[in-house]
């Protein structure tokens, strides 16, 4: 059955047209403003959206421009109603991204005369999907480096750019943390679609500089048509927005985060599961100081996981075994426990390895991991493939192919199936979907 999403501040109004469009066979969905809409919109993808032009808050032209920046809601068409038949309001509305302009009061035959129009016959019926081929889903690494960006020729290889990778997966672009990797990916984007809107979700793991210090330089933020959906969790101190706007204040940097032209949302996350589009994500808290969290991506062609600041527990367990306080052993191999359970069976797991296990011994505590240990939970885990990541600044790409032979060893050692690589920037994974 076609569904039709109604959005008015008046209730009778809504009512009046939801009878008109039941009697007709369709299906309905209601809003009494803007953003409800919008969020009814992208739920439940209706055929075609009535909206009212002026409401308060959210007004028409803001949902009509919403809709049309989403790219799962290309095929929705937009009717606009208004009591008011002035020229420059149809136009406007028009340029917003309406289809149609209907003068209030709506006349029964008209409402159905135009859906017949728009919908291409004169009854709903089902919408066949097109048998369009499942896309794959790729990861893309454009910065694989922790703490500091460290360019130089013995980084080329693994590259020196900070945390930053792209997901695309059912109709999204996802990109997880805004390290300097985020400067290159913004200009691969600027050049991949020169004139469509882009409509991007930016996951932050946390603050730390090496997580958000490329944001400054993402050219699709200077662009109006543009719209960025930034969700994170509070700071350790202060809000999210504060810590990210504070990094472009002056004197610091020239341009505010409020002067940015591309219609940024930042959304503090309070629950651990939410969903970007179809993507189900679910978010971890790490081990690592202030509030820091990983990410899981259950996409339409498997599972990607984002731990890029992570100390498991097992190597501090094992080292401060003998001087651990009451208790602490224990709670311990708990938290390891629900970390297993968080990355179980991941097509794709991308977390921190920085140390390797002599390095570790002088850096326990400081909320980074050990390769060793990362590669037994790995495996524990039945990871499909892991990627050693959030590389230590001192290390050259010579220490990190040592560092990456070392963990496939481990892994062959357990007979295990987990493929091991180390992160580079360029490196593409492309995930197939099961037909
Ligand atoms: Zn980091
Ligand atoms: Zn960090």
């Amino acid at each position: 059955m076609k569904a039709a999403l109604i959005i008015d501040d008046d209730p009778i109004l809504r009512a009046y047209i939801a009878q008109v469009l039941t009697q007709e066979g369709w299906r309905i969905f209601e809003a009494e403003d803007g953003e409800a809409g919008i969020n009814l919109a992208r739920q439940h993808r209706p055929e075609v959206v009535l909206c009212d032009l002026l409401m308060p808050r959210c007004n028409g032209y803001q949902v009509c421009r919403s809709i049309r920046a989403e790219n799962s809601l290309r095929h929705t068409r937009i009717i606009v109603t208004s009591g008011r038949g002035y020229a420059t309001d149809r136009l406007n509305a028009l340029e917003a991204g309406a289809d149609e302009y209907l003068v209030k009061p709506v006349q029964p035959a008209d409402l159905q005369q135009l859906l017949r129009r728009i919908s291409g016959n004169g009854s709903p019926v089902e919408t066949v999907p097109a048998a369009t081929a499942p896309q794959p889903v790729t990861v893309r690494f454009w910065g694989v480096r922790g703490s500091i960006p460290t360019p130089g020729p013995s980084t080329l290889f693994y590259g020196g750019n900070t945390s930053c990778v792209e997901v695309r997966a059912d109709d999204e672009i996802i990109i997880l943390d805004a390290g300097s990797g985020i400067r290159p990916l913004g200009l691969q984007l600027k050049k991949e679609f020169p004139t469509e809107p882009l409509n991007l979700t930016l996951l932050l793991t946390h603050t730390h500089w090496d997580h958000i210090q490329g944001f400054p330089f993402f050219l699709p933020a200077y662009s109006p048509k543009n719209r960025l959906r930034i969700l994170g969790y509070e700071g350790a101190r202060q809000g999210l927005g504060k810590t990210l706007s504070a990094q472009m204040e002056s004197p610091y940097f020239p341009t505010g985060l409020e002067e940015v032209p591309a219609s940024i949302e930042i959304e503090e996350q309070k629950e651990m599961a939410f969903t970007v589009g179809r993507i189900k994500v679910r978010a971890w808290f790490a081990n690592h100081p202030g509030n820091c969290v990983g990410y899981r991506l259950e996409t339409s062609a498997g599972s990607v996981v984002f731990l890029p600041d992570n100390e498991p527990f097992q190597g501090m367990r094992a080292k401060a075994a003998g001087n651990a306080a009451p208790g602490s052993v224990e709670f311990g191999r708990q938290e390891d426990e629900k970390l297993l359970e968080f990355i179980a069976g991941a097509d794709v797991l991308i977390i921190d390895s920085q140390y390797d296990a002599a390095e570790y011994e002088s850096h326990i505590g400081w909320g980074h991991a050990c390769v060793d240990d990362v590669a037994a939970l790995a495996a524990q885990a039945r990871v499909k493939q892991l990627f050693l990541f959030h590389h230590d600044p001192s290390h050259d790409d010579e220490k990190i192919s040592r560092m990456l032979a070392h963990a496939r060893q481990l892994v062959a050692g357990l007979k295990s199936a987990t493929t091991v690589e180390a992160a580079r920037e360029g490196l593409t994974v492309v995930l197939t979907p099961a037909r």
